[in-house]
């Protein structure tokens, strides 16, 4: 008798006999002849495998290509993508920090897609300085007279510190010797600038004559730190800018402060907690002062340096500057955005982030209010929605101790293992077309509606939830 499986298999239609079936051929001209022969022979592996498993299963072509179509969507679908950033911090790190506005947006727009004077003096016709475009507004916003700006603040400390402190030794307090996350811990940035630390003070006092000791022939800088992810404190003392700056001038070394986040205006008038800004560090006495473009500031990733004349001008001219330089996209983005400051009256609506961390608690609490019954009818009666009370935090290192009232809605497994009902809860919040991304919170998945700005399209898909 004849055995069944070689005959099951034999049915199995061949590459090429499937390439040429119509419907087939619509997947090649979506998504490519590569991807859709690797998918068939992937799933036709699988076929085969089945029959060996149950001899007596057949195969049906009608069913195989749309496993293929679905598939083929679900392994191109956009890896990078919007989510809803609901844990309450703002400037979250992992999901992409600032939020930037439409006009930053449409700045990046044109750069990318038409050729721009990046590198181009258009008045003289010669070649020209891509900082140029944002410097004229940091020297504007901060008072500095001159400033650059590369890939990200980790990599303007960098720069300045093997621009100014090679081979030297460069002062640091040891109570700002912090790691910010993400591998980024200042003594090891120093020893990759080739600088040599030079621990002073202890890591709750740090003195003047700490400074003063430790200043010698072979000092290169004098650094601060801002202390941006933690605080230190009770029983404390550190050296103020103007008194550090006084003893960097007298023994004529360079002063530099890393501020970490460094917003251009004082959030105070905001109705925000103190944030030092850099035309404050620099009217200290500072000679180097850097920080971030898409934390507080609220633009894209860079870092921005900003200074003495001289001082900057041998950042430029380090030839690690060019391996750091941001793209065009980043300075039409920033140019945009530095742009928006020389209106603080209306910063508050125009920058997403500002407008963001000035959001009326009232104004979260209504929006509470209004979609906890749409997610209580999308999620049925047997989980707990409600509204509650939450604490946002500003996020990437600012502030550590303030946060900002706010209001969010819990939802939870009433009955036992709270917590692994909660996760369940939260994966099918992040299954959705847009992922809801939340917290969990005492066994409750809870969602702080502070950054819900589209609620139309939130509320639209819940009905799509699956939990
Ligand atoms: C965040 C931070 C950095 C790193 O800045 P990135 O822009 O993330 O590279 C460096 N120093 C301080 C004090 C910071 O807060």
């Amino acid at each position: 008798m004849l055995n069944p499986a070689p005959a099951a298999r034999r049915a199995l239609p061949s590459v090429d006999k499937l390439l040429n079936q119509s419907d087939v051929a619509d997947l090649v001209s979506r998504f490519g002849r590569p991807l859709v022969v690797e998918m068939i022979r992937a799933l036709l592996d699988q076929e085969r495998a089945k029959f060996d498993q149950d001899r007596a299963s057949c195969f049906d072509e009608a069913l195989f290509v749309s496993r293929c179509a679905t598939t083929l969507a679900r392994e191109t679908a956009r890896s990078l993508k919007p989510v809803f950033n609901l844990t309450g911090t703002v400037l979250h790190t992992n999901l992409g920090r600032a939020v930037m506005p439409q006009i930053a947006a449409d700045a990046v727009m044109q750069a990318m897609t038409r050729p721009v004077n990046l590198e181009f003096d258009l008045d003289g016709g010669t070649r020209g300085e891509r900082d140029s475009h944002i410097e004229r507004w940091l020297i504007k916003l901060t008072g500095a007279e001159a400033a650059a700006v590369v890939n990200n603040n980790a990599a303007a400390v960098y720069l300045v510190l093997n621009t100014l402190g090679l081979k030297k030794d460069v002062l640091v307090s040891r109570g700002e010797l912090i790691e910010i996350g993400g591998a980024f811990r200042i003594p090891d940035i120093m020893s990759r600038a080739g600088c040599k630390l030079r621990e002073v003070g202890t890591t709750n006092r740090t003195h003047l004559k700490d400074y003063a000791e430790a200043l010698g022939p072979r000092t290169g800088a004098i650094m601060k730190v801002h202390a941006s992810n933690y605080s230190i404190q009770g029983f404390t003392a550190a050296v103020a800018e103007p008194d550090l700056a006084k003893l960097a001038r007298e023994r004529g070394v360079p002063f530099i402060v890393d501020l970490g986040s460094g917003m251009l205006v004082d959030l105070q008038e905001y109705g925000l907690p103190h944030e030092p800004t850099p035309r404050e560090t620099l009217a200290h006495g500072a000679d180097i002062v850097t920080f971030s473009g898409d934390k507080l500031l609220g633009g894209p990733q860079a870092g921005l340096i900003v200074g003495r004349q001289e001082l900057i001008q041998r950042v430029k001219k380090n030839p690690m500057k060019r391996a750091l330089r941001v793209d065009k996209m980043t300075l039409a983005a920033l140019e945009a955005v530095l742009q928006l400051y020389s209106n603080p009256a209306r910063l508050k609506e125009e920058l997403p982030t500002l407008r963001a961390l000035t959001r009326p608690l009232r104004d979260i609490e209504e929006q509470a209010a209004r979609v906890m019954g749409r997610i209580a009818s999308a999620i049925g009666p047997a989980l707990g929605v409600q509204v509650i009370a939450c604490a946002s935090q500003i996020g990437s290192g600012s502030l550590p101790v303030d946060s900002l009232p706010s209001a969010g809605i819990a939802v939870e497994h009433p009955g036992k293992a709270k917590g692994s009902q909660a996760q369940r809860i939260a994966g099918a919040f992040r299954a959705l077309p847009c992922p809801v991304i939340g917290r969990i919170k005492d066994g409750a998945f809870v969602m702080d509606l502070r950054c819900l700005d589209d609620e139309a399209a939130f509320v639209v898909q819940l009905a799509q939830l699956k939990l």
